[in-house]
């Protein structure tokens, strides 16, 4: 199939070839036509299926093309929500990359930066807000924007804003919006009764789109874990880093533990960079540039600061800590194995998290390969029932060099009360899941 066929204008199709793409993704072919014809739609696809296209160019060929009007300066005609700064930035550079031919009108809307410069491009008008729902509200209440004139909605990763605590905000959001006329496309990674419940309020009749199995990762990634003492697994990621020079996304469960961890490897020599929530705009920019360059080798992520980094064919993702739900493991695994790429997802699990390790196998109904890397077998064994503990050095390499086996403290990490919130509210949505 080809993005002629689709029935999009040829200003995007022109953009399209530019940016080297031949053919539309799954999740594009099934969305696209019906986002064209003005239907609602309530997509899953997860990060990595092509999702930001799959809306972006159906809203900019309504906008721009179909239904092109006179510059309203100060009135947007489409909103899209994202849960994190990062994502409503990959978003909006996605609508001027698309929409380069177009002269679109677009900004972004996110805390963590100063009010005035976007009171200002406010002011002078755009066409697409991309925005995080707690910034909005902010402008909102201060009047500095008009939602009265929003034609189409875009809800991105609407799992992911609920479970951030955004749910009041989208309400209070959505009151400000016209209901007629209006358009919305939710897409979403999972499609839990909240969300459900949320369509089911503000849309109407929408098309149910479904590309990849929800809670599926791609099959040409392994996985493997390293069962290793909690105090060693410094030690056993500078092993592992020091050995395949590969470039390494690390996830850490906290934002301390994340920091930590980049400095040490800094330290060890090994080029990286953290990324997590109380990191200024300004750096996470620095850090995810410097990551897709090449200059950082391996970036140390959380889970929410991670969800929508457009980094592709990673060939690399380590769990220094296992995600406390289940599902995050298959948000952090999307970033590798990729377009039919090999990918490996390396987790280093320590005892006490043998119930998340259970929860993770579960949920991806697959056998994970789980290895002991020499020199750093663990004091106590993993008990899984069915699970195996070879002892080898999985990357054939010498055993660790003596400076980097010195036991170190834990990660400093508990998780935090916003996660064990978050896991006591997924534990609930657990239960009702195919085991
Ligand atoms: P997304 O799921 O929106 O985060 O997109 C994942 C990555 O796939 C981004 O880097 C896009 O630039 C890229 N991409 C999206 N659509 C296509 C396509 N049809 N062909 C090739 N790459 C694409």
């Amino acid at each position: 199939m080809s993005f002629e066929t689709l029935g999009l204008a040829p200003a995007l199709l022109r953009a399209l070839t530019e940016q080297g793409y031949t053919e539309p993704t799954p999740i594009q072919a099934a969305a696209i036509p019906a986002a064209l014809e003005g239907k609602d739609l309530l997509a899953g696809a997860q990060t990595g299926t092509g999702k930001t296209a799959a809306f972006s160019l159906p809203l900019l060929d309504r906008l721009y093309v179909a239904q092109r009007k006179p510059a309203q300066p100060k009135k947007p005609r489409a909103l899209v929500l994202t849960p994190t700064r990062e994502l409503a930035a990959q978003v909006h550079e996605s609508v001027r990359a698309y929409g380069k031919h177009l002269g679109v009108r677009a900004t972004t809307i996110f805390g963590g930066v100063g009010m005035q410069p976007q009171v200002d491009a406010l002011r002078r008008g755009v066409e697409i807000l991309v925005a995080t729902p707690g910034r909005l509200i902010d402008h909102i209440g201060q009047r500095s924007v008009d939602l009265s004139g929003i034609e189409v909605l875009i809800l991105d990763e609407a799992d992911r804003m609920l479970d951030m605590g955004f749910l009041p905000a989208i309400k209070r959001i959505l009151g400000h919006l016209p209901r007629q006329n209006r358009i919305t496309w939710l897409f979403s990674a999972t499609f839990a009764p909240e969300i459900k419940a949320l369509a089911g309020e503000f849309m109407r009749e929408p098309v149910e789109i479904q590309v990849a199995k929800p809670n599926s990762v791609a099959a040409t990634v392994t996985h493997r874990v390293h069962p290793v003492d909690a105090a060693r697994k410094r030690d056993l990621l500078l092993h592992l880093l020091e050995s395949d020079a590969r470039q390494t996304l690390v996830f850490g469960r906290t934002k301390h533990g994340s920091d930590k961890l980049a400095k040490i490897l800094e330290k060890a020599g090994l080029r990286s960079a953290a990324i997590h929530g109380n990191k200024s705009q300004s750096q996470r920019t620095r850090a995810l540039g410097d990551f897709k360059s090449g200059k950082v080798n391996v970036l140390v992520a959380t889970d929410i600061a991670a969800r929508g980094l457009d980094i592709d064919q990673l060939p690399m993702v380590i769990n220094f800590d296992l995600p406390m739900v289940a599902e995050d493991y298959v948000h952090r695994i999307g970033r590798t194995g990729r377009a039919g790429a090999e990918g490996l997802a390396v987790s280093l699990v320590s005892r006490e998290e043998e119930g998340q390790l259970r929860d993770i196998r579960r949920l991806l109904k697959q056998d994970i390969a789980i290895e002991a890397v020499a020199g750093f077998e663990p004091t106590q064994p993993l008990r899984l029932d069915d699970a195996r503990a070879t002892p080898a050095n999985s990357r054939g390499r010498a055993p660790t060099p003596n400076h980097a086996r010195r036991p170190h403290p834990g990660n400093g990490g508990e998780a935090t009360p916003a996660a064990r919130k978050r896991r006591r509210r997924r534990g609930g949505q657990r239960a009702t899941q195919p085991a």
